[in-house]
């Protein structure tokens, strides 16, 4: 596969960066993932913003224009014959010379894209869902920042996965903030639950899509402070990111959650979906 590193593509087994990047030494990077689909990127503006944020965030320059990044991003898309590809995006502060945690001036950052094949969601994981466990958020205070600093979403991540699990629930003094890897909903009544966006969280570009979604067909939605027991008790509950898409989760902690299926305002959300990225992307 053919990857971008800082001005050119090459093939992704014969890239090389230095281990003097501060990526490498300390996790000081941003990073996106571009979901593509038919040769489209999906909501390609959204992930651009954010990746502008997240790099003004942590004070590195964003080294493109959005006509530059869009123009990279199609390129390496042209490259790979994959119906549907994750764009991986990652931007560091750079190569130093010394290891030095305080910035250095003038480095020119790391500029790093590849492309690998997004397999389409498992029919059986959309019809059955997705276990998933809950434990403490031990992250930093600036979840909103998509920075490659990832340890603590590692660990958590492995927890899920040494219990048989696809996911692990986060919460924070007794409130849900996210997913290791995505944004988490929740249905009660009828009505459906995100958190408010804050510094304990991504903002979700799939997180936003859903809440768009929701608004659009009339779906009742309440953006608020979710508790634990709230979670738990939930009638429905499922997961978004940009590789996963709209994911129902039907077990948390060992236990189902509502009947143990998904529900549905879960159905409803992922066949919108689906028409969502059908309308945009063609495929
Ligand atoms: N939260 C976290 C911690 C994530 O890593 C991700 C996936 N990158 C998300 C939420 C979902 O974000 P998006 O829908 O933009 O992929």
């Amino acid at each position: 596969s053919i990857c971008y590193l800082n001005g050119g593509f090459v093939p992704r087994s014969e890239a090389r960066i230095s281990p003097m990047d501060r990526g490498f030494l300390f996790g000081d990077g941003v990073y996106e993932v571009i979901p593509v689909y038919g040769g489209r990127a999906f909501r390609l503006d959204a992930h651009l913003a954010r990746l502008q944020r997240s790099l003004a965030g942590i004070g590195i320059a964003n080294p493109h224009s959005h006509a530059e990044w869009t123009d990279l991003v199609q390129r390496l898309v042209a490259a790979h014959h994959w119906p549907a590809q994750a764009v991986y995006v990652q931007v560091t502060r750079g190569a130093d010379t010394v290891r030095n945690h305080a910035f250095p001036h003038d480095l020119p950052p790391t500029v790093f894209m590849t492309a690998d094949a997004l397999a389409p969601i498992a029919p059986e994981q959309l019809e059955r869902g997705v276990s998933a466990v809950s434990a403490a958020d031990n992250r930093w205070l600036r979840c909103d920042l998509k920075t490659t600093a990832l340890l603590a979403n590692c660990l958590l991540r492995q927890l899920a996965v040494e219990q048989g699990c696809a996911e692990t629930v986060l919460f924070r003094d007794g409130f849900l903030t996210e997913g290791s890897a995505s944004n988490i909903f929740v249905v009660r009544d009828g009505v459906l639950l995100a958190p408010p966006k804050s510094h304990l969280m991504l903002p979700g570009i799939t997180c936003d899509v859903v809440l768009e979604l929701a608004a659009k067909h009339g779906q009742a939605t309440e953006v608020r402070e979710i508790r634990e027991e709230e979670v738990h008790s939930a009638d429905e509950l499922w997961l978004t990111s940009s590789t996963k898409e709209v994911l129902p989760i039907t077990r948390l902690d060992d236990k189902p959650v509502g009947s143990g299926r998904p529900g549905p305002v879960t159905r409803a959300m992922i066949d919108w979906f689906r028409q969502a990225r059908i309308e945009e992307c063609g495929a």
